[in-house]
Formats: C-alpha cells, structure tokens, sequence
C-alpha cells in the first residue's frame, strides 16, 4: 500500500489548524452519511452533541475516539482524513472496509474544543475520570466501549512541543503507547497485541521521519482510560501527535497520523503483527523532555552592573483568540540550559539584553526584547518571524 499516494490524495481541506470544533466537522459528518452510520452518541456537559461515525462491515472491531482533551486536534484532522479515504471506494478502502468495522468518536469533548481547553465544561480531565466516570462524555465513551465491544482501542492525543525522541536531539513527533493493565506494568496476551500493532506503525513512520517516534511513559494508572480498557482485556493503543519541524499547525504531524491508522490496519489485516516481537516495541526511545521552543544562547545581561552571559529558553503559551490558536511567548528558562534544545536556537553573540522593563528576562515574562539595541525581538522571534 502506497502511504505516501493515499495521504497526499486525502485531506479533509476544510479541517486546518489548531482550532477545531464540532461545527467545524459536522458537516462533513454529514456529507459523508449514507445509512445509519452517524449517530449521536450524547450530549457533552454544555449540551453539545458528540457524533460516533461507523464505517465497514469486517469482524475486526475497532473503537477510536480523538480529542477527549479539547485543544488536541491533530489527531481528529487526521481520523476525518482516514474516513474521507475509507469513503472513497478506492480498491485498498475496500478490503479495509470488508474486514474492519470502525466506530469513530471524532470529538469526545466538544466543550473543551469550543473553548480550547484540556479539561471539560467542568474542569475534568477526561482522561482521569475512567472509574469515577462523573462526566457525561466519560459515561458516553464507556457505554459505546461495552455496546460495541471492540477488538483494538485507539485513544488519540497531542503531545506539547516539549518532548524528544529519547537522545535522538529529534523532537517526539509522533509517540505510542500500550499502557499499563496492571502496576507492575506487565505483559499479557492483551498489552502485547497492542505493542505489535505499534511496532507496525513505527515501521512505516521511520521510513517517513526517521528517529522522531517516540515511546510514552507507562505509569499505571487506571483512572487513564487506555489503562482501563487494556486492564479489560481489550489491546488498547494511545497515540500522541507531537511537533515536527517547523510544523505548530501540525499539518505534517497530522499526515504522519494518518499514516500510522494506515499502517496499523494493514498490519492488522495482514495479520503480520503475531510475528512481531516486543524487544522491537521497548528499542522505540522512550519520549524525554529536552525542547523548548526557541533557545537564545550568549546573550550578556546587566544585573545592576554585573553583567553576566547566559542562555534562555522561551516556550509559546497557546491561548485563543477570535477562533484561532496563538502562540504567545514567555521566557521559561534561563541558565546553562544543558542537554536541552530548541525548535529554533539563535546564538546572540554575546548581545546585550534590553527590554521595557527592568532590562532583565524572568520566568513567564512575555519575550519581547532588544539584542544590542539593533535587533528586535518581538513574541521570541527576531525579524518579525511567526510560526
Ligand atoms: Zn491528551
């Protein structure tokens, strides 16, 4: 199967960006419709509707549900790309659709999309609410997860811009997880389902960007609803859309997505994966946080006459405004800043720092600053560049 062709010939262009509501799908959800394959799975806490989209008709079951923490849209642009694709009646969709039976929750939390928050219209991490299951978008996702009784989980994340591929100096741009079922973090006949189907993906996305694959930290917790439904028995697989180069849209990232669903069906549908063996799933560097996203380095510093060089770190603050996602900066760091990168690094040349304040970088500070009097920095970047 030719990834590359597919991802480049489907793309949702409607879906863009970071910000992505349930308005913005519904009509697709709804051109694409024929029989009774969209359904309204319930009503988020603000009375929003959560939609489950079912396509195929195979005996393989799979469940997957995207954008439970609302501002986490990578993945849903990358599920309504596979859906778009699935609809196409292109040969390869075909065979997919005779041997697997999707269920897709696009946008599990539709509140916190609307708002761009993690959390829901009640502050709920949903992902923190698979016991308690106090919220109506838990209850939702569990009550789908029983009728449907799925044979693979997909639960789909973004990751902050933070994490790297183990020591590759290469950011985490795509991470997997089989999570834990139980606190010794053992391996069952469940959990290793999961690992096999991750290492198919990983396969196919080294080809494609070559050391950023990364691997999530497996702490047990079971309050994590990817931990409960591996601990029922059911392989359960997490996927974390991370940054790529130059790419905070993340419309790389979302094709890489894309191509993982891919590669994991086939992998499925070829039943290749029983050949897999787990040591290839643990050599995946475990993700580790080495970014930030713009690094300044020999920059001096007059503190009261003292005048010190150092290095700072500058991360963007994601925040919304008038239906779009920006991305403000504030220093995070400053020091030595040893064994850490980032996305975009400058060497000041040992410029003098000035800004509109007490001429001196602080933490959460917005990073607006003079280098020698003569370049302007302004939101981390100098000459006027954005992300
Ligand atoms: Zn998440």
């Amino acid at each position: 199967m030719d990834y590359h062709a597919i991802v480049k010939q489907f793309k949702v262009e409607s879906l863009y960006g970071r910000y992505l509501t349930v308005a913005d799908i519904e009509p697709k959800l709804k051109e694409w419709e024929s029989g009774n394959q969209l359904k309204v799975e319930g009503y988020s806490v603000e009375g929003r509707r959560i939609y489950s989209f079912t396509i195929g008709h195979g005996k393989t079951k799979i469940l997957i549900w995207s954008q439970m923490h609302g501002n986490e849209s990578t993945t849903t642009k990358a599920v309504m790309d596979l859906l778009l694709f699935l609809k196409s009646g292109v040969v390869e969709a075909s065979s997919f659709l005779n041997h697997f039976t999707l269920l897709v929750i696009p946008i599990l939390n539709p509140d916190g999309a609307k708002a761009y928050t993690r959390e829901n219209a009640n502050r709920i991490d949903l992902n923190r609410d698979a016991q308690d299951l106090s919220q109506p978008e838990s209850q939702i996702l569990r009550r789908t997860f029983e009728r449907f009784q799925p044979h693979y989980c997909y639960n789909m994340h973004d990751q902050r811009t933070i994490f790297g591929a183990g020591e590759s100096g290469k950011p985490a741009t795509v991470s997997f997880l089989a999570p834990a079922y139980n606190a010794e973090r053992d391996y069952n006949a469940t959990r290793l389902k999961a690992v096999s189907v991750i290492i198919a993906m990983n396969i196919a996305l080294q080809e494609i960007i070559p050391n950023q694959v990364g691997r999530f930290d497996d702490a047990f917790n079971l309050n994590c609803v990817g931990d409960t439904f591996q601990a029922l028995g059911v392989p359960t697989i997490l996927f974390e859309a991370g940054h790529f180069q130059e790419d905070y849209q993340r419309e790389h990232t979302r094709q890489f997505i894309f191509v993982a669903l891919l590669s994991g069906l086939q992998a499925i549908y070829e039943n290749v994966i029983v050949n897999n063996k787990i040591e290839d799933y643990l050599r995946i560097p475990q993700n580790k946080v080495v970014f930030y996203d713009i690094v300044y380095k020999n920059v001096k510093i007059n503190y009261d006459g003292n005048i010190k060089r150092t290095n700072f770190a500058i991360q963007f603050k994601e925040t919304l405004f008038e239906n779009e996602v920006l991305f403000v900066a504030y220093f995070a760091e400053i020091g030595s800043l040893e064994a850490y990168h980032g996305h975009y690094e400058y060497d000041a040349e040992d410029a003098i720092y000035s800004d509109n304040d007490d001429n001196i970088p602080k933490v959460n500070k917005k990073a607006d600053f003079n280098l020698n009097n003569s370049i302007n920095v302004v939101n981390g970047f100098p000459n006027h560049k954005k992300v």
